[in-house]
């Protein structure tokens, strides 16, 4: 167990005033030990803070009067202040095992852990959870959680996760609904594994079993060049169509039962099927846009000057790891609507919007519409290989191989999904680069601005 270190102090605020300072580490709150920034948040939360710190090897004690529910005006530096739950499954489908060697130790974690769910969105199998853990979700009122459910089937679901314990933990999904937790689900699927009839049961199971579940969310599987298991494969053209017919098809059974879709389909699956999007209000929402889900159409809806589609970024595949601030515990260092500037801005030259190969059919019919004579530059993602093809997860490697291609003196506009915590994922970051480029808010109003040169 580590001490929450103090990353931030608010100017004016309690904290400050009390004389908190950043670096100090915080021992106890009110006689408690924290174990995660969840449980932070509401010890602080108290009319009366009474802190234990460590400062410079020395002992120090201070006492914080506010109102009860103001902000203290602290930021720690991490998430969890114990360790981590890790992951005792063992999916084929893991993006992890699908990592080259080298990278950052920690982009090699998996975790399984019901509190980077709540706090990031991470998707939890629940093949850990306990008796305990519920109760706290429950008392807290940790909602909303992610869990995959892959397979309602216990056979396949156990099968899918190499783990026994994968046929019995969905009783937890179950639990959690009954005791009105928000759940959204994801169903990741692998051609022979559970797509066809599987994903038909799970379908079925779903509005048997989980009718009350928020939203299920039904990803393909991606692969990189280094998986080693020899039964995966991508996705046919044939095997996309197919998803996406039954997908839509469940789409209006639960319209029916429920008045409402529940599941979504992954915008990779509109590419790979070669359909057309769905509408915007066909996502009801973007329950999931975070996890790709309408993300194009939300985007088109918010390039055409729709400001209520204009979702913020997507916080990557790693963002937990790399101390990325959690949703709802801390601002987000770059939101949506932004626009920076990292090298100063070129004086002349064409617009270019820097993409991989799935935001590039999106973004290509969306610019040629736009009449800014903008255009894309398309980044194969060469690291990872395989049927990798989003912006999130493209290097600084690639991207600089990608832009030095390009001409000098254009505008070249950035993703922020490309970075977490202002690095690309093999820990490149815009320096790097062979041309200035200015980071954009990954969402299609920012990008509109940013082509007419303004922020909002
Ligand atoms: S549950 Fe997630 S982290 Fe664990 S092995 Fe499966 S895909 Fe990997």
């Amino acid at each position: 167990m580590s001490l929450p270190r103090v990353a931030a102090v608010d100017p004016g605020s309690p904290a400050e005033l009390a004389g908190l300072l950043p670096g100090d580490e915080i021992v106890s709150i009110n006689g408690r030990v924290p174990r995660d920034v969840i449980q932070y948040r509401l010890l602080v939360d108290e009319d009366e803070v009474d802190l234990e710190l460590r400062r410079g090897g020395l002992e120090v004690d201070l006492s914080i009067r506010k109102t009860a529910g103001a902000p203290l005006g602290a930021e720690v530096t991490s998430a969890l202040f114990d360790r981590v739950r890790t992951c005792d499954n063992h999916c084929e489908f893991c993006f992890i095992y699908q990592l080259p060697k080298g990278l950052r130790r920690s982009l090699y974690m998996k975790d399984d852990d019901y509190r980077l769910s709540f706090l990031y969105g991470n998707f939890t199998t629940l093949t850990r959870f306990t008796e305990a853990d519920l109760e706290r979700v429950v008392a807290e009122r940790l909602s909303p959680l992610f869990v995959s459910i892959h397979a309602t089937d216990p056979e396949v679901r156990s099968r899918m996760l190499r783990n026994p314990r994968g046929a019995v933990s969905l009783r937890w999904l179950r639990a959690l609904l009954d005791h009105g937790i928000e759940v959204h689900g994801q169903v990741v699927v692998c051609p022979g594994a559970n797509d066809g009839a599987v994903l038909e049961s799970t379908l079925a199971g779903i509005l048997d079993r989980y009718p009350d579940l928020a939203t299920a969310a039904v990803v393909p599987l991606g692969i990189s060049r280094y998986s080693t298991e020899a039964s995966l494969r991508p996705h046919s053209r044939a095997q996309a169509e197919a998803v996406v017919d039954l997908v839509e098809s469940w789409q209006q059974t639960f319209l029916e039962c429920l008045g409402r879709r529940l599941v979504f389909l992954a915008d990779e699956y509109y590419l790979m099927a070669g359909r057309p999007f769905p509408p915007a209000e066909a996502y009801e929402g973007f329950p999931q846009h975070e996890n790709g889900i309408g993300m194009a159409s939300a985007f088109a809806a918010a390039f055409g000057g729709d400001a209520g589609a204009a979702h913020g970024r997507k916080p990557g595949f790693f963002a937990w790891v790399d101390g990325a601030p959690a949703q709802g515990y801390r601002a987000p260092r770059q939101g949506q609507g932004t626009a920076v500037t990292l090298r100063p801005r070129p004086r002349s030259g064409s617009v270019a919007v820097i993409t991989g190969t799935y935001g590039a059919e999106v973004l290509g019919p969306l610019l040629a519409g736009e009449g800014s004579g903008a255009r894309t530059v398309v980044v194969e993602n060469g690291f990872f290989g395989g049927n990798i093809g989003v912006a999130g997860l493209l290097t600084g490697q690639d991207v600089a191989s990608a832009l030095a291609t390009q001409p000098e003196g254009d505008r070249y506009l950035l993703p922020d999904v490309c970075l977490s915590e202002g690095r690309f994922l093999d820990g490149l970051g815009l320096e790097d680069l062979p041309r200035p480029v200015e980071v954009v808010a990954s969402d299609g109003l920012s990008l509109r601005l940013a082509l007419a040169g303004k922020s909002r």
